[in-house]
């Protein structure tokens, strides 16, 4: 089985489009979405519709969470809440019932999916340190726990029988291929990065592949034309910050 895996495409539908176009040529079975699929961008309903098409595997982010009324917006920066009072007014019925329908976590396969880790995944946590990191992978019951939330992609292995921390790869340019070990007791925390909203200076669309045979993981960056995802969100009266932003990959 290989697993595309996709986080915080918030609305950029060009990312995205780039993205599953790249994803295309890999044979993928199954799309797996760790949360923040609306929210910031300017084609909310079209992304929904492009994973809807792939039957992808989706759980919430704070931003469907925002968007359903499930999290007080006041929780969100300015330019955040800007945006998700935007979005609302663009989505469909049928668009607000997907979101209310996402769970916050999700078992697929050997994959465990949060937006945020999995200690309260209502609390949309950022996983930032090694701590949550093993907390997160010793509540895992599969072997892969896949979040999002952070925007920044990393892949950080736990042995849970001798509860030791093994490979810690914060820098996507280690993540290209990287073998996996099979072993029973090991988990992996894997962040695929964000698609449509990078935050680690790479504006390139980021996405994962996990091939569950062969035991490999790999980032990919994926350039899209980000020009006309920016002229999308200044037409849409959105912030200018989430226009420039997109540029520099911050
Ligand atoms: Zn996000």
């Amino acid at each position: 089985m290989r697993y595309a895996i996709l986080s915080d495409i918030h609305a950029n539908l060009e990312a995205l489009s780039a993205a599953l176009d790249h994803l295309a040529g890999e044979r993928i079975d199954t799309y797996l979405c760790a949360g923040d699929t609306v929210g910031y961008g300017a084609d909310p309903s079209a992304c929904l519709a492009r994973l809807q098409q792939l039957n992808a595997v989706c759980v919430a982010g704070n931003h469907e969470w925002g968007c359903i009324g499930k999290l007080d917006l006041q929780w969100f920066t300015d330019a955040a809440r800007q945006a998700l009072e935007w979005t609302r007014d663009q989505l469909s019925f049928t668009d607000l019932e997907i979101l209310r329908r996402m769970p916050l976590t999700m078992e697929a396969g050997p994959c465990t999916l949060v937006h945020g880790t999995l200690r309260r995944p209502e609390r949309f946590e950022y996983l930032t340190d090694l701590a949550q990191a093993v907390e997160m992978a010793m509540r895992q019951r599969t072997m892969f726990g896949i979040c999002g939330h952070t925007h920044a992609p990393c892949l950080i292995e736990y042995d849970a029988g001798h509860r030791k921390l093994g490979r810690i790869l914060m820098d996507e340019a280690d993540v290209r291929d990287v073998r996996l070990s099979p072993e029973p007791g090991l988990r992996y925390v894997i962040n695929p990065g964000s698609v449509g909203q990078p935050r680690d200076g790479d504006p390139r669309a980021s996405v994962a592949i996990l091939d569950a045979e062969a035991q490999t993981l790999s980032i990919r960056r994926v350039p899209y034309p980000v020009a006309a995802a920016q002229r999308k969100i200044r037409e849409a009266g959105l912030p200018e910050f989430l226009a420039e932003r997109l540029a520099l990959g911050r």
